[in-house]
């Protein structure tokens, strides 16, 4: 579904990224890990177009994607209501929504436990809070490719584990690619994942389980 070809990203003379190269398949569940700095956001920005290789290539066979940008919460005034976000990422901008529309909205909203926010201005809701919207407005449109970048670092810990869920569930049942990056490795991953541990460079590629003996080699001394 994804194919970087000899990918590398620099900023002006500072190397970000050297020769990247990695396939994803359709329904992987890949979880990108690596120090701060290691080109991880650069990395999966690639794919939404926002930025473009200094060399090499990308395929994408995403019909339909979703992204979580990391971060982007902030005190400044953000003049939009949650409603309003969360319509933004409806597959179809409509006027007037749909009662399909809205039944979608509602549920979403009550899978992220926060129908009583709907009308609130996102200025006055919390990290966590702002994160939940925009984790609904990257899974309303049922995306093929979910694109997460540090899509819980905001959320308490039993809503974290209860949102794993789902996204297994995704993975599961409709089939949904997941490129996740996290820090928190722990309780996101199950065995049939895949690891890369990115920084500059790949340093790993595989699964959770090859990864734990990579870990132990002591990665750091390579
Ligand atoms: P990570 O997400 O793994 O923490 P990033 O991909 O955000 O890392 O950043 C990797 C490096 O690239 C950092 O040193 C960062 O300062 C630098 N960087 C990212 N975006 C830009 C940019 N637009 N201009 C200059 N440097 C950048
Ligand atoms: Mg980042």
């Amino acid at each position: 579904m994804i194919r970087y070809q000899n990918v590398s990203v620099s900023f002006g003379k500072f190397n970000v990224l050297n020769h990247i190269t990695f396939e994803v398949n359709k329904g992987d569940f890949l979880h990108i890990v690596g120090p701060n700095g290691s080109g991880k956001t650069t990395l999966v920005k690639l794919l939404t177009g926002l930025l473009k290789p200094t060399e090499g290539m990308i395929d994408i066979a995403s019909v339909h994607m979703g992204y979580l940008p990391q971060k982007l919460s902030s005190k400044t005034n953000f003049p939009m209501t949650v409603r309003e976000v969360i319509y933004s990422g409806m597959k179809k901008q409509r006027l007037i929504p749909t009662k399909e529309d809205c039944d979608l909205v509602k549920k979403w909203l009550d899978i992220m436990e926060i129908s009583h926010l709907y009308q609130e201005s996102m200025t006055y809701l919390s990290g966590g809070q702002q994160q939940r919207v925009y984790l609904i407005r990257a899974l309303i449109s049922n995306p093929d490719l979910l694109i997460l970048d540090e899509p819980t670092s905001a959320l308490d810990p039993s809503f974290r584990e209860k949102f794993y869920h789902l996204l297994y569930d995704l993975q599961q049942e409709k089939g949904t690619t997941i490129i996740h990056v996290t820090h928190d490795l722990t309780d996101a991953v199950k065995d049939n994942c895949l690891i890369m541990y990115v920084d500059q460079k790949i340093k790993f590629f595989g699964t959770y389980h090859d990864f734990h003996h990579f870990e132990h080699r002591g990665h750091h001394h390579d």
